[in-house]
């Protein structure tokens, strides 16, 4: 595919997504139909008797919310889960209106954008729950909400041995109306039989059943996010909040890979060869003269850095394709400018294409494993993905 058959954003083909402001040679192509295609999967791992929320949180993982949001809105989930009321504001700006879940962001002062954008939250204190309820009872709305509880992450949320006094206390708050209980899992990743899941499904069965004395109606529960769907049947309740794995990396990376989860990749990130130099051996190269060649080389200029989200640790560790070959980083990694050693891909030239993530002539980097070069979790190589970067919605 070439620049010009880049559908182009600017909601001409109601992507969604912004165009550059100037023509970048540098930018991320995301497939809302694969995404669509991994939600199938957690359809799969589920089966019909629970509901998916996919989780759209942080911009879409880094990929961009509102392109996913439609294609999964379009695909017939139920609802969606976001982080923060902005995230959920953005949504119901571009004219998403299906139940949106919120997480974390019940924070002081959300109250009223809560009830006018029709958001879920977790509740996980009194505090903020008051001030919700005291905020809903004022125009008279009852608001739908979510009671969280920490069942063994040991992070947000109300905690499960005080129950006896949190559920009468919270029921007492009348504008408000808690669908279910929810709890997040710390270990999902361990896989069939690990222990501390199942301590946690357990728990989250036994605060249940206490539940139901305060709040018979509640009956949406949800415990799984993708590890939970892809590996712990039984925490599956209600319905669950798949992330990770609708963008196409495995929740227990390393020990699994995606393809072993039949998760399909679903983000290019692609740049163009900007000039290539030959260097005779010897030369030191960029910043800190960090790498000298030990070879006559040929160096290909690549306009991407760490200012594009391409981070300073890939430095002498990330590779790139070129017509399906991988050459790898020399030098360190600059705001704008990353340097390939194309001495061994002679078809390199200026102007041509380089695949920092995805597939390209039938090779492939991974979000996997440029998470491995980074020494981190695909998560956070995505989410990182810069701003700056274009982000075209494509069907590939
Ligand atoms: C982010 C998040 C998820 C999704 O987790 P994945 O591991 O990406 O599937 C689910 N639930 C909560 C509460 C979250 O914050």
């Amino acid at each position: 595919m070439t620049r010009r058959d880049i559908p182009n954003g600017q909601d001409g083909n109601g992507s969604g997504f912004r165009l550059p402001t100037t023509g970048r040679l540098t930018w991320l192509e995301i497939s809302p139909p694969r995404v669509v295609a991994n939600y199938r999967r957690a359809q799969r791992a589920v089966g019909s008797g629970t509901a998916i929320f996919p989780v759209v949180k942080a911009d879409g993982y880094g990929l961009g919310a509102i392109p996913i949001s439609r294609a999964l809105m379009e695909a017939g989930a139920p609802g969606l889960c976001v982080g923060l009321v902005e995230e959920g504001a953005a949504l119901r700006a571009a004219g998403i209106d299906l139940p949106l879940v919120l997480f974390s962001g019940l924070r002081p002062g959300v109250e009223s954008a809560i009830l006018e954008l029709d958001l879920w939250p977790f509740l996980y204190d009194f505090p903020s729950a008051r001030r919700l309820h005291e905020a809903a009872l004022a125009v008279g709305r009852v608001v739908s909400c979510f009671i969280k509880v920490d069942t063994g992450m040991g992070r947000l949320g109300f905690s499960a041995d005080t129950l006896s006094e949190t559920l009468p206390a919270l029921q007492a708050l009348s504008a408000l109306r808690p669908l279910g209980l929810v709890s997040h899992l710390a270990c999902g990743d361990e896989g069939e039989g690990g222990q501390a899941t199942r301590r946690q499904v357990a728990r989250m069965a036994a605060i249940l059943q206490q539940s139901a004395t305060w709040f018979p109606e509640a009956r949406a529960h949800s415990l799984a996010n993708s590890a939970g769907i892809l590996y712990h049947p039984a925490s599956h309740w209600d319905w669950v909040r798949p992330g990770i794995m609708l963008y196409g990396a495995s929740p227990a990376y390393p020990q699994c890979r995606a393809e072993e989860e039949g998760l399909v990749s679903v983000v290019r990130w692609v740049s163009h060869i900007l000039q290539i130099r030959a260097v005779p051996a010897g030369t030191p190269l960029g910043y800190g003269h960090a790498f000298v060649t030990e070879r006559n080389s040929r160096i290909a200029q690549i306009p991407v850095g760490y200012g594009d989200g391409y981070l300073r640790c890939l430095s002498h560790r990330g590779h790139m394709l070129i017509r399906g070959r991988k050459a790898p980083v020399v030098g360190r990694v600059c705001m704008d400018l990353t340097m390939l050693d194309v001495t061994d891909i002679p078809e390199a030239e200026v102007g041509g294409r380089v695949t920092l993530l995805g597939e390209e002539e039938g090779a492939a980097i991974s979000i996997e494993e440029m998470a491995c070069w980074m020494e981190t979790i695909p998560y956070e190589v995505i989410c990182l993905l810069g701003r700056r970067l274009p982000r075209y919605a494509v069907d590939f």
